[in-house]
């Protein structure tokens, strides 16, 4: 596998998952492929907990994850890296956008966002556009919010997200925003971001002074990945992500997408869908080894 182009010494790899329910083959699959990237560029293997959502995310839920990857027989360098513990960093970050004019509070509850989008529709008689993910692009209700009007209901308690202006953040990076792409021979291949596609994303949400987006970001930087492996349903959110550090001045780590694995009905396994579980399997008697065998790791 050809050696990264990143600045200076080893490549780092991180597995990245939210303790928010059991893990699954695809977190088996994601993990595998990582220590296979790190094991064939000598690269180093770390662990970081996705933990924002303190409501969804459980000590519980954690420690049986670990559990799960242990039985895998993966092994990271210590201390995984606990998102809940860093708010700061996120905090910080956003306040570099902020200062840059790009940050925006938005108090519409999601019904009267759902309720905009169809006021569009009705008025155009066609189908607003959606995001990668199929969820409808914000209208734009509340950027025309005055500033001194969104500073004033801001303290006053109103719940709001904060959002990325898009159009402004697109003119702030400027032209050229792409990250590269490395296949399982380690090739890389440049591939251009079109964030514009996702609208004015969510970057603190209503209950957590952070989202999946800017945290990823500011994580993999400060951790010093050079490298993140993980499945495609995260190719399209990679836009965001590189147009968040050509904002936030942070290396562009390389990519690698790998495929999902489905189940009978077709769909992509998902915890939110009760996937059989890592725990599950190991009850019904299945090794690790076998499960290293099934996913091609053997
Ligand atoms: N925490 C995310 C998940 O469990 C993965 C984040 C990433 O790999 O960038 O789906």
């Amino acid at each position: 596998m050809a050696s990264s182009s990143f600045p200076s010494g080893q490549p780092v790899f991180r597995f990245a998952p939210s303790p928010n329910g059991r893990l699954h083959l695809g977190h088996a699959l994601s993990a595998l492929t990582n220590e296979r990237f790190a094991a064939r560029m000598k690269g180093r293997l770390l662990l970081r907990i996705e933990d924002i959502d303190r409501e969804r995310c459980t000590p519980v839920l954690e420690q049986a994850m670990r559990a799960d990857l242990d039985w895998l027989g993966i092994v990271f360098e210590p201390e995984p890296r606990r998102q809940s513990e860093h708010f700061a960093d996120y905090g910080a970050a956003l306040s570099v956008l902020q200062g840059q004019g790009l940050i925006y509070p938005c108090f519409c509850s999601r019904q009267q966002v759902r309720a905009a989008v169809a006021a569009q529709e009705g008025a155009c008689g066609c189908s607003w556009p959606a995001d990668p993910d199929g969820a409808p692009l914000y209208t734009g209700t509340c950027r025309a919010v005055e500033p001194t009007e969104a500073q004033a209901r801001q303290p006053a308690g109103e719940a709001h997200v904060l959002r990325l202006d898009m159009t402004r953040a697109i003119a702030a990076a400027g032209d050229g925003i792409g990250y590269d792409v490395i296949d399982e021979a380690g090739e890389a291949l440049r591939v251009k971001a079109r964030p514009t596609r996702w609208g004015d994303v969510v970057l603190a949400r209503r209950d957590i002074p952070t989202s999946y987006h800017l945290s990823v970001v500011v994580d993999d930087a400060l951790q010093g990945v050079t490298h993140v492996v993980r499945g495609r349903d995260l190719e399209a959110a990679t836009d965001i992500h590189a147009l968040l550090q050509r904002l936030l001045g942070l290396p562009t780590p390389f990519y690698h997408f790998h495929e999902l694995l489905i189940d009978e009905s077709g769909r992509k396994l998902a915890k939110s869908r009760q996937s059989e579980s890592l725990a599950d399997l190991r009850a019904q008697g299945v090794t690790a080894a076998a499960i290293r065998e099934k996913l091609g790791f053997a």
